[in-house]
């Protein structure tokens, strides 16, 4: 049977308690009991059916939370303040002091930096690893490796991480598979390859807007009690959970994403087959002679398209920011961070959103100084967005 994340989440039968379209948005800390007992099997987790405090759970995150593990195919989900939460709040809950992760080494900036530089001082070990190298990847793996992590799609060489493959691997080893999915919602869902676990930067493609910071855990109800049990869990006693006001705005748009992703998707494919016939380099995972085209064909939900990334290389950052600064001033887009975004944004990545990343790093797994990665907006013409990027490759010389 066909997965369709769209129709899952508009089966949802979610509403207002005065019969509102939309969910009633919590404007409560904390939730009243007319029964002292009841509270009290509410603390030892043995209802379901109250809410206690919004720390732990309140009822616009829940409706996001069912949203969301509609759309993964997951039993459960909970949501945190940013990605960035998702994914060190899922790490914490998965490692002791002296475990082991095997990741790829091309993860986004900020977690890269929190393998590397933070989780030293819990004598959390990382090995980073090319994640497409399977044999890397086992070779990696060592008694006490908890976690294999990696990006469906990762950033900003758009890789491809075969999740079945990585699968086998984290069962024959007893670790567990952790996906960040942020840069392919609905176009991959990774527990259905295999993920124990889907993270994910709501702040990208699910929200769309660029207006607020949010992040999910997606996992099974064991997984998802254990973050916030309330002696014990990381998201409980850590504390980012998302703002209601937030999730309620997030569930609305979760309703367009399917709209969305097909026309980011479709935009990106267009600009990519542009920039190869022009002549420049560009990394499209859409591409038969992508790397990682194969796999990605072989997981995703084809009427998703490969996705709104794509990255080209202009050789030198001074080049890569000429070009940006005159696309700007064209209308192209934004040069800015993030992505997922209805306008076009770009960025030179070595310089920004893989910063955190040592030099020698990026030279070896081909982050070039001009490599400018662009998330493709919803343009309703593409081809004007295309007449516009021509002109300022000519204007500079490059075509
Ligand atoms: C942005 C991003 C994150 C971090 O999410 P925030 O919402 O900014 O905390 C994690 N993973 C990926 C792939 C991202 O693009």
């Amino acid at each position: 049977m066909k997965f369709d994340p769209a129709s899952k989440i508009q089966d949802l039968l979610q509403f207002g308690e005065f019969g509102g379209v939309n969910p009633s948005i919590t404007d409560s800390a904390t939730y009243t009991f007319l029964q002292a007992k009841d509270m009290l099997d509410t603390f030892q987790g043995e209802t379901e059916d109250y809410f206690l405090y919004s720390r732990h759970w309140n009822p616009s995150n829940k409706y996001l939370a069912d949203a969301m593990a509609a759309m993964e195919g997951t039993e459960s989900a909970w949501l945190t303040a940013s990605g960035m939460a998702a994914i060190t709040n899922t790490i914490l809950q998965l490692c002791n002091s002296g475990d082991h992760i095997v990741t790829s080494i091309t993860t986004y900036g900020g977690t890269f930096a929190f393998f590397h530089n933070y989780l030293k001082k819990f004598n959390i070990e990382v090995s980073f690893v090319d994640i497409t190298d399977l044999k890397a990847v086992e070779k990696a793996i060592n008694p006490n490796t908890k976690v294999i992590y990696t990006e469906t799609v990762t950033n900003p060489m758009l890789q491809i991480s075969d999740i079945p493959e990585l699968k086998k691997l984290a069962k024959k080893y007893g670790a567990k598979l952790v996906v960040d999915n942020t840069f392919t919602p609905m176009i991959v869902a990774p527990k259905l390859h295999g993920a124990d676990i889907v993270v994910y930067s709501l702040t990208k493609y699910v929200n769309g807007k660029n207006d607020l910071v949010a992040g999910a855990v997606c996992a099974d109800q064991v997984f998802i009690n254990s973050l916030i049990d309330l002696n014990a869990g990381s998201s409980m006693l850590l504390g980012p959970v998302l703002d209601p006001l937030r999730s309620s705005q997030i569930l609305k748009n979760m309703h367009t994403l399917h709209i969305r992703m097909k026309q980011h998707s479709k935009n990106a494919l267009y600009l990519s087959e542009k920039f190869k016939e022009a002549g420049i380099p560009v990394v499209y995972p859409g591409f038969k002679e992508h790397r990682g085209y194969e796999v990605f064909t072989k997981m995703l939900n084809s009427e998703y398209g490969y996705g709104g990334m794509l990255a080209i290389d202009m050789k030198t950052s001074d080049m890569a920011n000429a070009l940006m600064e005159v696309m700007e001033e064209k209308g192209v887009g934004y040069l800015a961070v993030s992505l997922g975004y209805f306008k076009t944004l770009f960025s030179c990545s070595g310089k920004s959103t893989s910063s955190e990343v040592p030099e020698e790093i990026q030279k070896d797994i081909g982050i070039s100084d001009g490599l400018v990665r662009f998330s493709m907006g919803l343009d309703n013409d593409i081809e004007r967005t295309w007449e516009m990027i021509h002109s300022s490759l000519t204007e500079l010389k490059i075509l």
